[in-house]
């Protein structure tokens, strides 16, 4: 078996758990990640926000995997969302329906995703 020592923690893993090339473990390469994300929110989001526009095709394959695999999911969440739209707002129901785009309709709850969840807590 293949070990290699981290060294950031220090301590001998399998390689299975070091990516390729890298001197730290996944783990702690994860932590890396998170701390240079937090510590450079601007750069973060200008380099998703680009890989994003660079993979455009590649996200919205993404996006109907995800509706196709988890089709009931996405209705019954698409239709929670609606009702509790309708009820705050009547008036975006009407955008809402214009939108026969899944890509679309999909953006929209993802963005709004932490605020309805959290209104759904709310009301039970
Ligand atoms: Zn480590």
């Amino acid at each position: 078996m293949m070990t290699k020592c981290c060294r950031d923690c220090g301590v001998t893993k399998d390689l299975s758990e070091f990516y390729k090339e890298q001197g730290i473990c996944k783990p702690c390469f994860k932590e890396a990640n998170k701390r240079w994300c937090e510590n450079n929110r601007e750069r973060s989001r200008a380099i998703k926000t680009n890989w994003r526009k660079n993979n455009s095709e590649r996200v919205a394959e993404v996006q109907k995997r995800y509706y196709d695999t988890h089709r009931d999911h996405v209705r019954d969440y698409h239709r929670l969302y609606m009702a509790k739209k309708a009820l705050e707002c009547p008036k975006h129901i009407l955008t809402m329906k214009a939108h026969k785009n899944i890509g679309r309709a999909l953006e929209h709850i993802k963005k709004d995703e932490l605020g309805v969840s959290s209104k759904l807590e709310l009301l039970g």
